[in-house]
């Protein structure tokens, strides 16, 4: 089934296995498929559902040639245990932020192994990963010719993947010691929270290779978007049997997933009567690659009642800009702040929406990704920013807002939020409710303990050196927990302490691709 093609050409189609295996498209283009949203999901029937058996429906429309039995099994090896609440994704009532206006609900995306949405998705991407291995032609059932291979019994999966902060160590922990799979991690030095790092670098694992750069996220993500285009790198990695692909929202794969939380908030709404089916919602997200909230964008194409969905961006505003006037432009200053995973100023997964909101206009999307690359700007026609923003608002907070909504949140609500999560409460502080709107969902993407600096700065208690003073002091304040993992990083000694110039990574790949067992 050949339902996928780049968002910069549809001559070249491939199955949604295939998508998931490649990452990338050839041409540097992201795969999508036209079929997203010819079918949908029965919105009436949501409150009976559960978590894993809405993944398993979502994922099988979303990639239609992975077989039942498959998906089912993905998803019980994904969801089974590795989230420490029964719900995966619990829904909090915070409260209302003004009067007469529809409640805030936090959506909590962080219960997974390493306290951060990434899980939810990095958890299964491996499971799909390692079932799109080629087998050898003579066992392939004849309607799947991409399977066929004559080399197909030991080739091997290269993951490489650029990291703000969070997917590095939900990737890590995804991958580690998955059967024919390395994966190496990169991650801009000085620009991820202590825990973070160290979430990363004492990562166990005989196939994982983390790594910092010298840089920032976009320079990393673009270098390992080079190193996928490097078609002599293929040549040498393919003599010995290896191919690359990402972790990065990026991949089919990882998006897939994320849509299936959106859903489950609203089937919980529902079950506590809290809307009726076929109320509207709006989601406001914490954006960094626009990886998140497309998923959000996915949902509503499947009929979801989504009256809005708000980018909430950090002090690296280029998206609430973009929004604003229709031109994205990525020549400003890169700021780090409190929410690192949000330090991102080229937005891949805009690249989707923008595809099908120009109705998959392909030509337009490669014109303005080149004018991306070679001039760092571009402004798209009039007519596809009002379809935007007849979907998309967006905001962004300063560091003092962060600070100032940890704070509020806490002291108004009695609940504690991370910097990223912050920046979508203050955003919703400053935006009125869609008229039509009977919940604010805001989409709470880590824990405050992998944060706690910021985050005991922000409750204005005393700030140690140490990170997990910073922990104990959070814990003290607000009666909360740290997660266990997290805490025990403490006394946890680092395996890596590499540093690599961004022109080092193509090497660097290739020297970890070598460690992969034959
Ligand atoms: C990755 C991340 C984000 C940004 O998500 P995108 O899909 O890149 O937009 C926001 N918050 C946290 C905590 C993250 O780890």
């Amino acid at each position: 089934m050949a339902s996928y093609h780049s968002t910069r050409s549809s001559s070249h189609t491939c199955s949604s296995r295939e998508a998931v295996r490649q990452g990338l498209a050839p041409d540097g283009g992201l795969y999508v498929s036209d079929s997203l949203g010819q079918t949908k999901i029965d919105v009436k029937g949501l409150a009976n559902r559960s978590y894993t058996d809405l993944a398993r429906e979502i994922i099988a429309l979303l990639l239609p040639d992975y077989t039942a039995d498959e998906i089912a099994a993905c998803v019980d090896e994904a969801y089974t245990n590795t989230f420490s609440s029964p719900e995966l994704t619990p829904i909090h009532r915070v409260g209302e932020l003004a009067d007469s206006e529809a409640p805030l609900y936090s959506l909590e995306l962080f219960h997974g192994s390493t306290s951060a949405f990434k899980d939810v998705a990095l958890q299964m991407l491996p499971r799909l990963m390692a079932r799109t291995t080629p087998v050898p032609a003579k066992t392939v059932p004849g309607d799947m010719p991409e399977q066929r291979s004559s080399e197909a019994p030991t080739e091997r999966i290269m993951i490489v993947t650029a990291t703000s902060g969070d997917t590095g160590k939900a990737a890590l922990a995804g991958f580690a010691d998955a059967p024919g799979t390395g994966i190496c991690v990169f991650y801009p030095e000085g620009k991820v929270s202590r825990v973070q790092e160290l979430q990363m670098t004492t990562q166990q694992g005989s196939n994982v290779a983390v790594s910092a750069v010298r840089g920032t996220f976009d320079d990393a993500q673009s270098a390992v978007k080079a190193i996928f285009a490097d078609t002599e790198l293929a040549e040498r990695l393919r003599a010995e049997n290896i191919v690359l692909s990402s972790a990065n929202s990026i991949n089919i794969g990882r998006l897939v997933p994320q849509v299936v939380y959106y859903f489950a908030a609203y089937a919980q709404l529902v079950r506590a009567e809290a809307i009726k089916p076929g109320d509207a919602v709006e989601f406001c997200v914490p954006t960094g690659n626009f990886g998140d909230i497309l998923a959000g964008y996915y949902a509503r194409e499947l009929g979801l009642p989504i009256s809005q969905l708000i980018v909430a961006s950090d002090r690296n505003n280029v998206l609430a800009d973009f929004l604003a006037t229709g031109t994205y432009d990525r020549r400003r200053p890169f700021f780090t702040t409190s929410s690192p995973s949000m330090d991102i100023l080229i937005s891949s997964n805009l690249e989707r929406m923008l595809y099908y909101l120009s109705d998959n206009n392909c030509e337009l999307v490669a014109d303005l990704m080149a004018k991306l690359q070679h001039d760092g700007v571009y402004a798209i026609p009039e007519e596809l920013l009002v379809k935007i923003r007849s979907i998309f608002s967006g905001g962004w907070a300063s560091e003092e807002e962060v600070a100032h909504a940890i704070r509020d949140c806490y002291e108004r609500f009695g609940y504690l939020i991370d910097p990223h999560t912050a920046c979508a409460y203050h955003v919703l502080t400053q935006t009125q409710a869609n008229q039509s709107s009977r919940a604010r969902i805001m989409l709470a993407t880590a824990s405050p303990y992998k944060f706690p600096r910021a985050v005991a700065a922000a409750l204005g208690l005393h700030v140690s050196e140490d990170d997990f003073e910073c922990m104990k002091a959070v814990a003290a304040k607000t009666g909360t927990e740290a997660p266990k993992a997290l805490a025990e990083l403490a006394t946890e000694t680092p395996r890596f302490h590499d540093v690599q110039d961004i022109d080092q990574l193509g090497a660097y790949v290739e020297q970890a691709a070598r460690m992969l067992d034959a």
